[in-house]
C-alpha cells in the first residue's frame, strides 16, 4: 500500500509522499531508506531458480519481471500518479503525451465503433483519429467543445467514447465534463479527458466523472523543459484493457526520465499556484490594452467559460492566449519577435515563459473559429510577472512600428 492512498491526505501531502514506497526507496539489508527511488535501470532481470521465473511470469504489476515492465523508480512515479486521482486503479506511462493519447484511443476502439472528439483538441490527437482510426474503420466525429449535455443527441449505437480536453487546446473553451460525463455513464459510453492544462492538482478527472485521464506529463508535471513523457490513469474498468494495450505495443519509459518527472511532481503544487497568479497578473494587464481585442482564459471573470471553470476547477494554469485588436500576421510577428523574456517555441508547463503564434481557424471543423484578429499563445513561468509586462509593453511598442 502506497503512502498516498491515504483519502484524508491532501493532494500537496500527496505529491511529497507519493511512490515513496520503502521497498522501492531502500534496500532492508543496507539498513534504511533514501528520500528518493532511485533509478533503477534494467532490461534482463535474473532468477533464482527455473520455479522462480516461472512464478513471476504471471505477476504483471509492481514485481522485477523483464525492463520493458518497468522498474521501481517507474512504478514509484505510476503510484504517484494513481494517488493523485480518487478511484483510480493504476496508471500507465508513455514516452510522450501524443503516444499516450494514441495508445489509450487505441486499446478503447475496435473497427465499426464511432468516437465523439471535441473539437478543440489538441491537433496531433486529431490527426491520430484521421488517418491511423480512420485506416482501422474507427468513425471520428468532432463536436462543439460548448455541447455540454447535448451530447446525448451526439450518441449512436456504436459510439463507444467520447473524448474532452478543457480547456481547449488554442482556444481554451471549458467543457462542461460533469454534464458530458453523467450522459456517457447513463448510455454507457466511456469517456477520456486531456487533462495537461490543469493537471489532477487543480481538476481531479475520475472524481467528475471520466473514465481516463491522460496528461502530457511533458508540460507541468516534468515542469523543466527538459522530459517528454505521457500518462493514462484509469478506473479499475478500464485499466486492464490500457495496461494489455500498452504491454503488445511496447510502450514504456526510461527510469531516468521517470526520476525528472518525479523530481519535477514533488514542486508540482507550488509552481501550478505561482504560475497560476502570475498568469491572472499578466493577462489582467494584457484585458486592459488596447491593442488586445480579447484575452482567452478561463480565470479571468470575463470570459465565458468563466462560470465552470469557477464550479469546476480548484485554480488555473499558466498558459493562455490573447487576441491582437485589428492586427495582421506582419504585426504579429513584430510583436513576438521583439520579446526578450519569452522564448519563442512549443510546449508549455515549464518553469520559464514562452510566447508561440496559433491559428485555430485551419483546424477546427464542427464549429467556426470566426474571430479574424490574429491570436498569440503565452506560457506564463516564475519569472517576477512585472518584468513579463514590461516585456510585452515593448512587444505593442514594436508591434505599431
Ligand atoms: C503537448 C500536448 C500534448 C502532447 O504531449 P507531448 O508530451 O508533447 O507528446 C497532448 N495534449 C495537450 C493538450 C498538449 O498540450
Amino acid at each position: 500500500m502506497s503512502k498516498n492512498d491515504d483519502p484524508s491526505l491532501r493532494p500537496a501531502t500527496k505529491l511529497v509522499q507519493g511512490g515513496r514506497r520503502p521497498e522501492w526507496t531502500g534496500d532492508p539489508r543496507l539498513g534504511g531508506g533514501i528520500v528518493n527511488p532511485p533509478v533503477w535501470r534494467a532490461s534482463t532481470i535474473l532468477y533464482d531458480n527455473i520455479a522462480d521465473l516461472k512464478a513471476r511470469g504471471h505477476a504483471t504489476h509492481d514485481k522485477l519481471y523483464y525492463g520493458r515492465r518497468g522498474t521501481p523508480t517507474v512504478w514509484a512515479l505510476a503510484d504517484a500518479l494513481t494517488g493523485m486521482e480518487a478511484g483510480a486503479e493504476g496508471t500507465l506511462l508513455y514516452p510522450s503525451g501524443v503516444a499516450a493519447n494514441s495508445a489509450g484511443l487505441l486499446a478503447l476502439l475496435s473497427p465499426g465503433d464511432h468516437l465523439l472528439m471535441v473539437d478543440s483538441a489538441y491537433e496531433p490527437t486529431r490527426a491520430f483519429c484521421n488517418s491511423m482510426l480512420a485506416r482501422l474503420g474507427v468513425e471520428t466525429s468532432y463536436y462543439d467543445p460548448l455541447v455540454g449535455a447535448g451530447i446525448a443527441d451526439l450518441i449512436r449505437p456504436e459510439t463507444r467514447l467520447i473524448f474532452l480536453e478543457s480547456p481547449g487546446s488554442l482556444t481554451f473553451e471549458v467543457q462542461d465534463i460533469p454534464a458530458i460525463t453523467a450522459v456517457a455513464r447513463e448510455r454507457g459510453v466511456l469517456t477520456m479527458l486531456d487533462n495537461t492544462w490543469a493537471t489532477p492538482l487543480l481538476f481531479p478527472a475520475l472524481a467528475h466523472g471520466v473514465d481516463v485521464a491522460m496528461m502530457s506529463l511533458t508540460k507541468y508535471v516534468g515542469g523543466h523543459s527538459d522530459v517528454m513523457m505521457g500518462s493514462l490513469t484509469a478506473t479499475r474498468a478500464v485499466w486492464p484493457k490500457l495496461r494489455s494495450a500498452a504491454y503488445q505495443l511496447g510502450q514504456s519509459v526510461s527510469p531516468d526520465d521517470c526520476a525528472a518527472v518525479l523530481r519535477g511532481l514533488r514542486t508540482l503544487e507550488v509552481r501550478m499556484q505561482r504560475q497560476g497568479e502570475n498568469g491572472l497578473a499578466v493577462a489582467n494587464w494584457l484585458a486592459d490594452r488596447a491593442e488586445v481585442g480579447r484575452v482567452l482564459y478561463p480565470a479571468l471573470p470575463g470570459d465565458p467559460g468563466h462560470a465552470i471553470w469557477s464550479r469546476d476547477f480548484s485554480g488555473a494554469s499558466g498558459l493562455f492566449g490573447f487576441t491582437l485588436k485589428g492586427a495582421d500576421e506582419a504585426a504579429r510577428t513584430r510583436f513576438i519577435d521583439s520579446l526578450a523574456h519569452f522564448g519563442i517555441g512549443f510546449s508549455w508547463g515549464g518553469y520559464e515563459s514562452l510566447v508561440v503564434p496559433s491559428d485555430p481557424a485551419t483546424i477546427r471543423t464542427a464549429t467556426r473559429w470566426a474571430d479574424p484578429d490574429p491570436l498569440v499563445r503565452l506560457s506564463i513561468g516564475l519569472e517576477d510577472p512585472a518584468d513579463l509586462i514590461a516585456d510585452l509593453e515593448r512587444g505593442f511598442a514594436a508591434m505599431r512600428g
